[in-house]
């Protein structure tokens, strides 16, 4: 089984991801726990390059090196995983790319289609969008750089403003309606509620 967990900055995608492998656990399952981008060596580089504010990169270029790091994780570690039994959570997928660099940045999506096809070979059972309003996610992502130190290297795309913002949760909610196994979590409540959602589906399937 393979789920995802996506959503705008600061929506508790990370938090939640870590329950579910904890309940998982919990039931004697063998699972592990991985993200884009970042999730194989590889990523790491480019999950780097992506993050850091040091590179300058267009935004057609950012579009590549996402599908690159999913290229790499979907051979390295989703496939590999799936086909051992093992249950994959996973903190963004695809979705992230269609509501960052499509609708965020307003590329082209037919070259997102094609690289879906190149990238792509595992498609999640669910992938759960938590959603949240635009002004909450950028406070909460600005918040977070800021404790972490990183505002200077890493603030990129936290720094793109509400708008940019505005038009990722929109990104997020059309992928909600046109891909399948997409749940919408109402991200406002409470991170027991959240959780109690997201493990109702996830029991369904198990
Ligand atoms: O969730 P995570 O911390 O891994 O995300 C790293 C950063 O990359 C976030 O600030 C997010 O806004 C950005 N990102 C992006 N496009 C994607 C995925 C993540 O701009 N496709
Ligand atoms: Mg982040």
């Amino acid at each position: 089984l393979f789920f995802v967990i996506d959503g705008i900055d600061g929506c508790g995608k990370t938090t939640q991801s870590q329950l579910v492998v904890s309940y998982l656990k919990s039931l004697g399952k063998k699972v592990i726990l991985t993200k884009e981008p970042g999730g194989t060596e590889v990523g790491k580089v480019l999950r780097n390059i992506l993050l850091s504010t040091e590179f300058d990169v267009t935004s057609e270029t950012e579009l590549l090196l996402y599908s690159a790091d999913r290229l790499e994780h979907q051979k390295k570690v989703i496939e590999p995983n799936i086909l051992d039994g093992n249950i994959i959570v996973c903190d963004r997928f695809i979705s992230s790319t269609y509501a960052y660099q499509i609708f965020g940045r307003g590329l082209n999506i037919n070259i997102l289609k094609t690289l879906e096809k190149i990238s792509v070979k595992w498609w999640p059972d669910i992938t759960f969008i938590i959603d949240i309003k635009p002004e909450v996610a950028l406070n909460r992502a600005l918040e977070r750089l800021k404790v972490a130190g990183k505002m200077e290297k890493e603030g990129k795309f936290e720094q793109s403003g509400l708008e940019f913002y505005k038009k990722v949760r929109e990104g997020f909610l059309w992928y909600s309606k046109s891909f399948k196994n997409v749940i919408v979590i109402d991200g406002s409540k409470s991170i027991d509620d959240i959780f109690e959602n997201i493990k109702q589906e996830i029991e369904a399937k198990l």
